[in-house]
């Protein structure tokens, strides 16, 4: 497995993607999900042009962080479910949280992030497909949590995530990119729609993404 050739191929996919739907590739970034995969893999993408990096578990996200804070401008996100116990580690690790869904942690990452630091970049977690057990916030709660995280000093509202079930229809993806847009009329901070894995990259671009979330077809399938 080459890291670099993988890149490579990915950028060209997401290349072919835009072509298809009169979009420029500029306007989709690729966050790189290290999660499972060691720190030395993590160095090969870098060393590839890739600058950001996706990480699920804290603990080994942390350790990642440490062993690679020499890169000054290698830039984490964190896009796993978070507990409210391990907030004070993502507000003081990360530059990005994809996967905010409600108030409690909002207030919690606001209170721990240091004010030395810059404002730290919040996409809203969605549950789209409003399944019981998914993480993401309810439609219906979503205004009131972007209100919420607009007015926190320490946080940046940037934009929406979703995880598409597999094989959801495009409607799903069209409907997160009404929420998008509908959400950047009222705050100028947003411009970030976090949507697009390995295997659904091509509808998430199609329906307006500007960020793709790509593990397995980067660094291999996970054990
Ligand atoms: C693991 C993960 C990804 C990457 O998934 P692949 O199918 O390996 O590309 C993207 N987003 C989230 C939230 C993930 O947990």
């Amino acid at each position: 497995m080459n890291i670099k050739d993988n890149l490579s191929q990915i950028h060209q996919q997401i290349s072919q993607a835009c072509k298809q739907t009169n979009r420029s590739p500029e306007q989709v970034k690729l966050l790189a999900v290290s999660k499972t995969k060691p720190s030395e893999l993590v160095m090969q993408a870098y060393q590839a042009g890739q600058r950001h990096f996706g990480e699920n578990y804290v603990q080994e996200a942390v350790d990642k962080v440490a062993q690679l804070s020499h890169l000054s401008d290698i830039c984490w996100h964190f896009i796993g479910p978070i507990q409210s116990n391990k907030t004070k580690l993502i507000a003081e690790n990360f530059s990005w949280v994809h996967s905010v869904d409600r108030i409690k942690i909002a207030t919690r990452l606001n209170d721990q992030r240091s004010s030395q630091d810059t404002p730290l970049n919040i996409c809203l977690q969605v549950n789209i497909s409003e399944e019981e057990a998914k993480s993401g916030v309810n439609l219906s709660e979503l205004p009131q949590l972007a209100q919420y995280v607009s007015n926190c000093e320490h946080l940046k509202l940037r934009g929406l995530m979703a995880i598409p079930q597999k094989n959801a229809p495009i409607s799903v993806f069209n409907q997160m990119n009404q929420l998008f847009t509908d959400l950047k009329k009222q705050y100028s901070t947003i411009d970030t729609l976090s949507m697009g894995m390995s295997n659904d990259l091509e509808p998430a671009i199609a329906a307006g993404s500007t960020m793709v979330r790509i593990g397995t077809a980067i660094f291999g399938q996970r054990s």
